[in-house]
């Protein structure tokens, strides 16, 4: 289990040192942002990747890896925001702009408890056109119909629009975000989730997040929440315009903030960021993903420092103006850069419980091998997803090949609540994985689809997931 109270830094110490390296798997030592860079930068994969294995298993031990059960509802796409990495938001006029109805989203809350579901996911884009009563009606309407459903749902961004929506009492943003807080949360809101966490670092979100909010409400935000006794979780967006320094500076931030929390609120049953997910830039059908990867202009200078690097400070106040590429040049994330950035997350976050695997980018072995890189959570099964799936592959996987691949990889699935309590341990013939006779008969539905028109039509196909490997 992870310490509340924070270790020692000792910023002096040689990151790559075998024994500062044990003490920061017991948890007895913190990474500081400086030491967690080098790590990123100098060890080779594999051993980056035992070693966050070792912490992993220091904190979720040796036997389990989890998963949830849950659903992704993206209740509108109508945004006010126009972030470049984005391929779902569209404007109010459009032709295939949308708003669920709430009888469309408690058929789909229907359809995941039918299979043995606890939680729904419920993000959107920013739509200007709905009440603070929609969104009490919805969470009300949800609490009656489904009082055993977790609501983890309405990331920062749009608790921050809400602000601007709602017009709420309050001095200062703090106050206004208590007062909307409170209200979600009487009227059924459970947690928050960590959407819109991208790249914190100011000449990164200024370039990407176009009218999404700033780092400190982001994080402002989380903490009221905290105050208020929800629990959160926090995301990253990498592989794209940003330098190594600015992922850690974001890790950073998560960590420091957590502890703040903890400190302020801890005692008096406050909450906490559970979890920390970070993801590859999914670039087709973007304005951002137009841009050209580093190296693929004949004016692009391979033995200089990617654009990225140039602006990037671990104190993300890098000078946009260091390097004049900045911004036009992206530099697109492989599954190595990927294991990579998740083993320094699990090190250097050593006050965040849970480290997920995102397999729903990387594809499922990827995710599968990132239990060894790390991550102790699977996150959920996935029966839909429109955001990410708009701008890339995604993949969708059932319960029974999550378990295989958690078993796979050598670990005992066991399917958790939203708290990371272990709801079920599938260690017997009963298990889900054990009903299948023919894995070769199993398919992974991939959710994006190129049309003509460039546009990801929302479609599924299948694509052979290849689980022999495992010799059932
Ligand atoms: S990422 Fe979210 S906030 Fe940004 S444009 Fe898309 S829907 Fe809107």
């Amino acid at each position: 289990m992870i310490a509340w109270t924070p270790a020692q830094c000792l910023p002096d110490a040689n990151p790559l040192d075998e024994g500062f390296l044990r003490g920061v798997v017991n948890g007895e030592v913190r990474l500081t942002p400086e030491q967690t860079l080098r790590i990123y930068n100098e060890m080779p994969i594999q051993e980056l990747g035992r070693w966050a294995d070792a912490r992993c298993r220091a904190i979720h031990g040796d036997q389990l890896r989890t998963y949830v059960i849950d659903r992704n509802i993206n209740y509108t796409n109508i945004c006010t925001a126009k972030c470049t990495f984005c391929a779902f938001r569209r404007d109010g006029d459009e032709e295939d702009a949308y708003t669920l109805e709430v009888d469309d989203i408690l058929g789909k809350i229907k359809e995941l408890v039918d299979i043995g579901g606890t939680q729904i996911l419920m993000q959107g884009g920013m739509n200007p056109e709905l009440p603070l009563s929609w969104y009490e009606n919805l969470l009300g309407t949800i609490r009656e119909q489904f009082p055993s459903v977790h609501v983890h749902a309405f990331s920062p961004p749009e608790i921050i629009e809400f602000i601007d929506f709602f017009d709420p009492p309050g001095a200062t943003l703090e106050e206004q975000l208590r007062w909307v807080l409170k209200r979600l949360k009487a009227a059924g809101l459970h947690t928050v989730p960590g959407g819109g966490g991208e790249i914190f670092a100011d000449p990164v979100r200024r370039k990407i997040g176009l009218g999404k909010c700033h780092a400190e409400a982001w994080l402002t935000t989380m903490r009221v929440a905290h105050e208020l006794g929800m629990n959160t979780s926090a995301t990253m967006m990498f592989g794209h315009i940003e330098g190594i320094a600015d992922r850690v500076h974001h890790m950073e931030l998560v960590r420091s903030w957590q502890d703040r929390s903890v400190a302020d609120f801890g005692a008096d049953g406050g909450g906490r960021t559970m979890a920390f997910i970070s993801w590859p830039f999914q670039r087709e059908n973007t304005p951002l993903g137009r841009c050209r990867e580093w190296g693929d202009h004949d004016n692009d200078d391979l033995d200089g420092v990617f654009p990225g690097d140039a602006v990037a400070q671990l104190d993300g106040k890098g000078d946009h103006k260091a390097h004049p590429e900045f911004g036009r040049r992206v530099r697109m994330s492989g599954a190595s850069d990927y294991l990579r950035t998740q083993a320094v997350s699990r090190l250097h976050l050593d006050n965040i419980h849970s480290i997920g695997a995102s397999w729903v980018t990387m594809g499922p072995h990827i995710g599968q091998v990132a239990l060894a890189w790390g991550a102790n959570d699977m996150g959920s099964v996935m029966m839909e997803e429109n955001v990410v799936s708009a701008a890339g592959t995604t993949y969708c996987l059932d319960e029974p090949i999550l378990c295989h691949l958690i078993r796979g990889a050598g670990f005992t699935p066991a399917q958790r609540d939203n708290a990371y309590g272990i709801l079920k341990v599938h260690d017997g013939a009963d298990a889900p994985d054990h009903s299948v006779k023919d894995w070769s008969t199993q398919r992974a539905r991939r959710l994006h689809v190129q049309t003509e028109s460039g546009c990801a039509s929302g479609e599924s196909e299948d694509a052979p997931i290849n689980l022999t490997v495992q010799g059932k």
